[in-house]
């Protein structure tokens, strides 16, 4: 039989998964009571599982489905570069069609001198390549010793041994031996969480303060870098005050640190611009991409360096490059999603349309008694859950027990929303229509009703 046409019914699917398939992030012994939810298919913003149940899918699977699912066109482009070049690398002074084009197109697309774009096949291995090339392109200039890079608690950056030590996750750091040596970080711009009695502006100063006070620190010879997300994703969509990122800037500018944006949520209409630096001011010497690069139907992911790094480490043979880099296939995807993004105006409806709809309706969330504040920025959306929105409280109990009791509603209900401690997160395909917004507004009012019911 053929399993993935034919497949076998739920059961024996999820029975065999947890016998032999090892998850990411995932509990394994909790799969083997429950079962991992099977999704079988998908088509614009609705993903139905192996039951035939349907799910709007407010997070675009992993942050990534900007166009939303079932495009024919993205098949078709993965299909005709199969048939042409399955395969070929990048390595050893060769190249091929598709990665020239897509170099070119991001070259296009990104601001100032942001003209050159080293290939990788996720935002993990993109931001391994940043590490290794902020402190190349320093060892270049002499200054081997100039290798720090600051980050944020609580960012994340990926899962590798580089990118999880920039990521902040204590949970992941307890995991492995992160972080490698030489990656510092300063505490994260979350206001709700962490701002006190300050106003948001005072804090976002405080915050990016932190940098200089950690630089002066550390001295600013031994610091290569500083890493941001320019909204934290996977943190809990935290939207930084409009104070925080200016003053970052007017830091790494005074100090002479090389500004990396690691753009692999906010990039490709996620907040209204191809990438969120824009949308926030930030001039990164080097964006880190990923996810709606393909809108996920490729694993690609890359960075996009300005002219002055770049000529620094064009200057020499850069020992670094993965067996993926620029393949032929991702390729012709990402430019095949780049197509689409651009001619059907699915960037310019963001930014014209569908994300002041969608804060209108979200911000209505923010009257539910279990809800203490409810923001977006663009096509990105939080909800915090509070016994107490007046002073910012938390729960009794563990932190995230609310949250997930929100998010197994939410599946229940139809809605596929993510929830970070007591944070409930959404990032919706780009091409979600009205109406499903309001579809998924209401199933979230239903499940956070069923919540409060439960935890009162
Ligand atoms: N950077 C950010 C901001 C991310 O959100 C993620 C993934 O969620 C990554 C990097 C890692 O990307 P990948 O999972 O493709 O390795």
């Amino acid at each position: 039989m053929n399993m993935i046409a034919n497949h076998p019914p739920t059961s024996e699917l999820q029975a065999l998964d947890a016998a032999h398939h090892m998850h990411p992030f995932t509990h394994a012994g909790e799969l083997k009571d429950k079962g991992a939810r099977v999704i079988a298919r998908a088509n614009g913003v609705t993903l139905t599982d192996t039951d035939g149940n349907d799910y709007l899918d407010a997070m675009a699977g992993l942050w990534c489905v900007n166009i939303g699912y079932g495009r024919e066109e993205m098949a078709e482009a993965a299909a005709r570069q199969m048939r042409e070049l399955p395969y070929y690398n990048t390595f050893f002074q060769t190249t091929h069609v598709p990665a020239i084009a897509l170099a070119n197109k991001l070259a296009q697309l990104a601001p100032d001198t942001l003209n050159h774009v080293f290939f990788a096949g996720s935002g993990s291995e993109a931001n391994d390549t940043n590490i290794r090339m902020v402190r190349t392109y320093w060892a270049q200039k002499g200054h081997p010793e100039k290798n720090i890079i600051i980050s944020r608690k609580n960012a994340y950056h990926g899962s590798s041994m580089g990118s999880g030590s920039l990521g902040g996750m204590t949970f992941m750091h307890e995991q492995g031996g992160l972080p490698i040596p030489d990656i510092h970080h300063i505490d994260q711009p979350h206001w709700w969480a962490e701002g006190g009695d300050m106003t948001p502006e005072e804090f976002g100063l405080e915050r990016a303060r932190q940098l200089e006070a950690k630089i002066e620190e550390l001295g600013a010879d031994r610091v290569a870098a500083f890493i941001g997300e320019p909204i934290q994703g996977a943190g809990g969509v935290i939207i930084p005050p409009s104070t925080y990122w200016p003053e970052i800037q007017r830091i790494c500018d005074k100090h002479g640190i090389l500004l990396i944006a690691d753009e692999v949520i906010c990039a490709f209409g996620r907040t209204g611009k191809w990438f969120a630096s824009e949308t926030l001011g930030i001039r990164p010497h080097i964006m880190t991409i990923a996810k709606g690069l393909s809108s996920g139907y490729a694993p690609i992911g890359g960075s996009i360096v300005c002219d002055e790094v770049a000529e620094v480490i064009n200057n020499c043979e850069f020992a670094h490059g993965y067996t993926y880099s620029g393949h032929p296939m991702t390729c012709a995807v990402a430019l095949e999603n780049l197509r689409i993004l651009e001619e059907e105006g699915i960037v310019d409806n963001v930014a014209n349309h569908t994300a002041a709809y969608l804060a209108k309706k979200w911000a209505t969330l923010g009257d539910h008694p279990l809800v203490g504040e409810a923001s977006t920025i663009g096509m990105m959306g939080a909800i915090q859950l509070t016994p107490d929105a007046e002073r910012r409280a938390k729960f009794a109990g563990n932190e995230g027990d609310v949250g997930l009791i929100t998010r197994e509603h939410c599946f229940k209900n139809g809605l596929v929303m993510r929830h970070v401690g007591d944070r409930m997160i959404i990032s919706p395909p780009l091409v979600i229509t009205d109406a499903e917004i309001d579809t998924l507004v209401e199933r979230a009012w239903i499940a956070l009703d069923l919540a409060h019911k439960q935890v009162e």
